[in-house]
């Protein structure tokens, strides 16, 4: 049997290397496509179909998607929009620029390499694709308003995607992960810099404090990548694909009691648990 082709965002690392390698197991032919031409050889030793692009950048996503289905015949099962970041920050403290940022990755670049693919699902009359969002995008916290606001997007747009390319055979599904052990934090430290290092910021000294906690291990009981690849499977090859897969307990949780308790108490619950990043902002009180 000819295998199943699968385009895959962000394979440099974490969740997007997880899916590129658990798939590839399961038989499915992976185009597993990274950022940084170092990852796409190191995904090409790895036995993949590899080539680059970046999100972000209009110009390499048509060249995958020229790569990819001159590769396919002009075919392709499959979509998984991996690739994403996390900025960190006060909400006051997001220029324009650094919040059109976190855009152009996690939702504008997402949804035009989608939009490019969309036209091959239809003319197949079948496709999948796969949206990894985030519990975040279903709760916002104190300093990941930007990225919330990007997972909050991609929800509204795989919502109303969902139920325009139904009847053509499309199926859309989001994944909603709570934290995974990944490269993430780490990555996401890069994208805080101009932001923790701004001394005028009333949030300066929280900044410093987040920091230092990123830099600490991740507890024991946090999942790996895996565990997302498994709902990746079944969204992939379920007859009956999900509109979402929560992953994590922590995810569950966080719906549930969004779900059943009034918004005040959840704010004094965000408060409670944000206490030990508050520190009074003397550096800023001219003596
Ligand atoms: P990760 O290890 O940092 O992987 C993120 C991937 O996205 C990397 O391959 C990164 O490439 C890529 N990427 C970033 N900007 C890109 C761009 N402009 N174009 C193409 N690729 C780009 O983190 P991860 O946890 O696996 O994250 C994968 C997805 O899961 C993200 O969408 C994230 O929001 C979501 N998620 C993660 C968690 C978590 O706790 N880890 C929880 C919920 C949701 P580079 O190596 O080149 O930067």
């Amino acid at each position: 049997m000819q295998s199943r082709t699968v385009l895959i965002t962000g394979c440099s690392s974490g969740i997007g290397r997880a899916a590129a390698l658990g798939l590839k197991k399961r038989n499915w032919r992976v185009f597993a496509t990274a950022r940084k031409k170092e990852d796409v050889r190191e995904l090409k030793k790895l036995g993949f179909e590899s080539h680059s692009l970046d999100v972000s950048d209009s110009k390499s996503i048509k060249e995958a998607v020229d790569w990819l289905l001159e590769e396919t015949g002009g075919t392709l099962d499959a979509l998984i929009n991996n690739a994403g970041y996390g900025q960190s920050g006060a909400v006051e403290d997001l220029s324009r620029e650094i919040l059109r940022k976190q855009f152009e990755v996690n939702v504008f670049g997402l949804q035009e390499l989608t939009n490019r693919l969309i036209p091959v699902f239809r003319r197949q009359r079948r496709g999948r694709i796969v949206n990894i969002s985030s519990v975040s995008g279903r709760i916002s916290l104190p300093y990941s308003g930007a990225y919330s606001a990007s997972k909050y997007a991609l929800e509204a747009l795989s919502d109303a995607l969902r139920n325009e390319v139904r009847s053509d055979g499309i199926r859309v599904s989001l994944i909603e992960p709570g934290v995974i052990r990944t490269k993430f934090n780490e990555k996401a430290q890069g994208y805080f810099l101009p932001i923790k290092e701004k001394r005028t910021s009333h949030h300066y000294k929280s900044y410093q404090k987040i920091s230092q906690g990123r830099q600490k291990e991740l507890p024991l009981r946090v999942p790996p990548p895996e565990v997302v690849v498994k709902r990746i499977i079944h969204a992939l090859e379920s007859s009956r694909p999900r509109a979402r897969y929560l992953v994590a307990k922590e995810a569950y949780l966080f719906i549930i009691l969004k779900r059943i308790l009034p918004d005040n108490l959840i704010d004094f619950a965000i408060r409670q648990r944000m206490k030990k990043y508050r520190t009074k902002q003397s550096h800023l009180i001219k003596k």
